[in-house]
């Protein structure tokens, strides 16, 4: 196979050479080979981005909504018209079965645009205050992003998108693991005309290239997705200059099912809920806490479907689930499922090591673990692969104690015939969305986490709010 020269970065407008190359293999989780060279960006790669961003910041932060609003609208055009060519490298490079790549992963690109291009049209960038002065939001100025591997074009989108629309100017360094969709966004982002020196990507790794980028003194605004460790790195590195910090990062989310639920549908989606994407979704509901007089028939079905999951080639048609994205990922997930069995919990379904006939391949088998207690390792650490942890509980109370006992809070799951019920549970879970009886948030609602999994929300009218300042006008 013919490995990709991917070496460029695209800063001020076109793909220019690294200054320091430094190579770096681009894998295919399904085949373990490399599939495209990039290059690692140094602390004077970053130097050269940032300074072309800070100097189409000057006109850029001056264009009209109006300009913007268009602008979105032709990246909106040229992105539906290279949809194909996105599903197939997410496909490539993430591992996430092609099927499901054009569903979810490429579709959120399109999802998100339109979610901000309505938002814009909301947005008050001028607004008169009942005591006189005025108020405006301004763009914050040179932003930082810094994305993961699991949802790659999510994550880009959810970033670039509302700094673009609200006039800022962006460095962008994508996960080292899933640079080529990034790229493409880049492609699509010229092709579409944005301005040089609006948007510019800088691959790398997160200690250097990351590092530059939240230390730099002429970044006013870092925002970061991805864990809950590197998202306190990056706020440390931000904090000497004082950066605006957003983040987005882990997640723990608590699926409760009542004994008035619909049972047989809220497992099934419940289980394949958490395995979704193998596992690797920060919001996936994988602490699944049962009411105790449905304990034993939940694992009745929750044993059915949980086998029923199959495992396969990404680049087929279907609705398997693929690699776990890397030798990293998989050793860890090898790791928390050994701890749930050391530490007492019953192996439902699947365990350690790799699925049949899958040697090769960062395949996990996936696993479902009943009898867990909320202190095991395996219900208050996110494993990001296909693993769930079912807990009993005995009344409402403790459900709720159960739910918000960890230090996440990025989403919670109810299942209840019950809306009083529901509704009760709503104001006392510490989440920032919660999704009753199988619903999902819509395109512009906003994304994020209470606790470790966050500050700030993506998405809609709020996401455009992380990437503004706010000036108080007053007059005599
Ligand atoms: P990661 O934190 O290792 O990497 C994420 C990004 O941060 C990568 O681009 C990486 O290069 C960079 N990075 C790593 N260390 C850095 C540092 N010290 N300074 C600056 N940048 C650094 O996480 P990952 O393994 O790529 O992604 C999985 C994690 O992301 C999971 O914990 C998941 O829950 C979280 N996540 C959260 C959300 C959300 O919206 N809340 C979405 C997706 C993923």
């Amino acid at each position: 196979m013919t490995v990709q020269d991917m070496r460029k970065f695209y800063i001020d407008g076109a793909w220019v050479e690294p200054l320091q190359p430094e190579n770096f293999g681009v894998l295919n989780p399904a085949t373990e080979e490399v599939i495209a060279s990039i290059s690692l960006g140094s602390t004077e790669d970053i130097d050269r981005a940032v300074a072309a961003a800070r100097r189409a910041f000057a006109s850029f932060s001056n264009t009209s909504k109006k300009d913007r609003v268009e602008l979105l609208e032709r990246i909106l055009a040229v992105y539906k018209k290279r949809y194909d060519e996105m599903a197939e490298l997410i496909c490539l490079e993430l591992g996430a079965p092609i099927s499901m790549s054009k569903k979810s992963q490429a579709a959120v690109g399109v999802g998100h645009l339109e979610g901000f291009l309505q938002a814009l049209g909301e947005l008050k960038l001028r607004q008169e205050l009942a005591n006189g002065d005025t108020l405006l939001r301004e763009p914050v100025g040179v932003c930082g992003l810094i994305t993961p591997w699991n949802w790659p074009v999510n994550q880009v989108a959810l970033k670039v998108l509302p700094a673009l629309a609200t006039g800022c100017t962006v460095v962008l360094k994508p996960s080292e693991l899933t640079p080529l969709s990034a790229m493409l966004y880049a492609d699509i982002l010229h092709e579409a005309g944005v301005p040089k020196g609006v948007f510019n990507l800088v691959n790398g790794d997160g200690p250097v290239t990351g590092a530059s980028l939240s230390c730099h003194p002429d970044v006013d605004m870092m925002s970061f997705t991805g864990s809950t460790r590197a998202g306190v790195a990056v706020t440390k590195d931000a904090a000497d200059t004082v950066k605006k910090v957003t983040l987005e990062l882990g997640g723990k989310s608590p699926n409760i099912l009542f004994a008035d639920a619909d049972v047989d549908k809220a497992v099934k989606r419940g289980v394949f809920g958490c395995f979704y994407n193998s596992g690797q979704s920060c919001n996936a509901p994988t602490r699944m806490l049962v009411e105790r007089p449905i304990y034993d028939k939940v694992l009745e079905i929750a044993k059915t479907t949980g086998e029923s999951q199959q495992v396969g080639d990404p680049a087929l048609e279907g609705r398997h689930i693929g690699p776990v994205v890397s030798v990293l990922q998989f050793e860890r997930i090898q790791t928390l499922i050994k701890a749930g069995i050391e530490e007492g919990a019953t192996l439902l379904v699947g365990g350690a090591g790799k699925p049949d006939g899958f040697e090769t391949g960062y395949y996990v088998r996936p696993t479902i673990f009943c009898d867990v207690s909320n202190d095991m390792r395996i219900a208050r650490e996110e494993i990001f692969g296909p693993v769930l942890s079912i807990i009993p509980f005995d009344d409402e109370d403790e459900a709720l104690q159960i739910a918000n006992d960890t230090p996440y809070g990025l989403a919670a799951y109810i299942e209840t015939g019950d809306s009083d019920r529901a509704e009760r549970l709503v104001k006392k879970l510490r989440a920032g969305q919660v999704y009753i009886n199988g619903t999902e948030c819509d395109y512009g609602s906003p994304f994020g986490g209470y606790k470790m999994s966050g500050l700030g929300r993506e998405g809609g009218l709020f996401g455009l709010e992380d990437f503004l300042e706010i000036k108080a006008v007053s007059r005599p």
